[in-house]
């Protein structure tokens, strides 16, 4: 069967482009894959809630009927309950979100050799290695007392200088602290890693902060030329969700206020891209106090839309506390340095929708790809992730878990 060159890209580079570039398609799974040469990351552990669902929802008919119940009284909330955010929210969603999804949404479905092909990029199967252990809370871990005694062993791969050298035969480990401690290595290639029986697999150059906000300011470059091109943050917001107060603690939006953006951007211009999601107090927020205080301009407004591996939108579009899509907005600080020489694509014009497969609650695909080409300076450029569960090739990632899914239970050996 013929196969366009446009599948053909995507099967490289996890990106698929619909309805002249202003909608995408992406595979999280191949764009982090381009941060590893001897490892994978598992298709399977990375798409696990596309299996759990079905199971989930089946448990929850049979145990808990009560919340279902609660749900359905949700469903029925109709605009006449809703109070003036609500009504605010609702007319957001009306008149801006709704129908540029839904035509994102349509030319992804017709787009068939991708559908034919969404089941299999979910259900590729493929044994992971370790996961044995437990995985390690480092949210708790970074806030016992025994923090700064944690060690982290690196182990460095054989050296490639000359076969008989005694470099070549020498597997180096180093230990270091691992919370409150800039982690880095120069590496090209991955380095494997083992904290407490188990281990993790840190891609090539990257580097890693594992502390909580307190510590953030030992970020700061020393000198603003040695800011960041490229700032991606993803806040632990607040919101009614019990379930993602399980998943990890969130914050009040003042603190937000204090992140040190400004300081991290690069002299010479950075575009910050910030997730966000549906609640309408966080755009007034966002809009009004946070970028005005990070000093971010030139604001273009993106959704991610998710959908299931059959090609169905994970939730109903109208439904109001349960959007199938989130907000992300990409706007520049320093915009008035941007050399003109190399002054990137700046103009995003209007919206841009990025359609996935969600991985587990709250894992955001990675931008670095799809920004590339707006991102200003000279290449290479520097990359940062605030409030990162992960690393990237050559990027800097800070928040109180960022190895989370550096775990090798992750991922599958090459
Ligand atoms: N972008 C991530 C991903 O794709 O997996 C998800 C980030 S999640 C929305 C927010 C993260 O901020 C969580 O890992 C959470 O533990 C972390 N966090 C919460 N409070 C923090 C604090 N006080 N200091 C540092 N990190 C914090």
């Amino acid at each position: 069967e013929r196969i366009s060159d446009e599948f053909k890209s995507f099967l490289d580079s996890g990106i698929y482009r619909l309805d002249g570039s202003k909608v995408v398609f992406v595979d999280p799974v191949r764009l982090l894959n381009d941060s590893y040469s001897r490892f994978r990351i598992s298709p399977s552990s990375y798409y696990s809630r596309s299996f759990q669902s079905t199971d989930r929802r089946r448990v929850v008919e049979e145990v808990n009927v009560p919340s279902i119940s609660k749900k359905k009284r949700k469903r029925k909330k109709t605009p006449r309950d809703l109070n003036e955010r609500e009504k605010s929210a609702e007319k957001r969603h009306q008149q801006e979100a709704r129908s540029l999804l839904l035509k994102a949404h349509r030319a992804f479905l017709e787009a068939a050799e991708l559908q034919t092909f969404l089941p299999k990029l979910v259900k590729c199967v493929e044994f992971s290695r370790g996961g044995e252990t437990e995985e390690k809370n480092f949210i708790e871990l970074g806030s016992c007392w025994q923090a700064p005694l944690y060690e982290i062993g690196l182990c460095f791969p054989k050296s490639n200088e000359g076969e008989d050298s005694w470099l070549a035969n020498h597997v180096g480990r180093t230990v270091v602290p691992l919370f409150n401690n800039l982690i880095s290595h120069e590496t090209n290639d991955e380095v494997e890693a083992e904290f407490n029986n188990s281990q993790y697999i840190l891609p090539g150059r990257s580097c890693f902060y594992m502390s909580d906000l307190r510590q953030i300011r030992n970020l700061i470059p020393a000198k603003s030329d040695q800011g960041f091109n490229l700032i991606v943050i993803d806040p632990p917001w607040e919101n009614g969700s019990a379930r993602q107060k399980a998943a990890y603690p969130t914050l009040p939006n003042r603190y937000f206020l204090y992140l040190p953006v400004k300081e991290l951007a690069h002299a010479e211009g950075a575009l910050v891209a910030l997730w966000m999601t549906n609640r309408e107090k966080l755009h007034m927020f966002v809009e009004k106090d946070l970028f005005p205080a990070w000093g971010v301009t030139n604001v273009t407004l993106c959704y991610w839309l998710k959908v299931k591996p059959d090609g169905s939108l994970i939730g109903e579009l109208d439904l109001f506390h349960h959007r199938p899509y989130e907000y992300l907005l990409l706007g520049y600080i320093n915009m008035e340095n941007i050399d003109s020489e190399c002054m990137p694509a700046v103009n995003l014009e209007d919206a841009r929708v990025i359609i996935s497969i969600p991985g587990v609650h709250s894992r955001k695909p990675a931008l670095g790809k799809l920004l590339w080409d707006h991102i200003p300076g000279n290449k290479p450029v520097k990359c940062i992730e605030l409030f990162a569960r992960e690393l990237m090739a050559g990027w800097t990632s800070w928040g109180n878990e960022p190895l989370h899914f550096q775990d090798s239970r992750y991922f599958v050996e090459k």
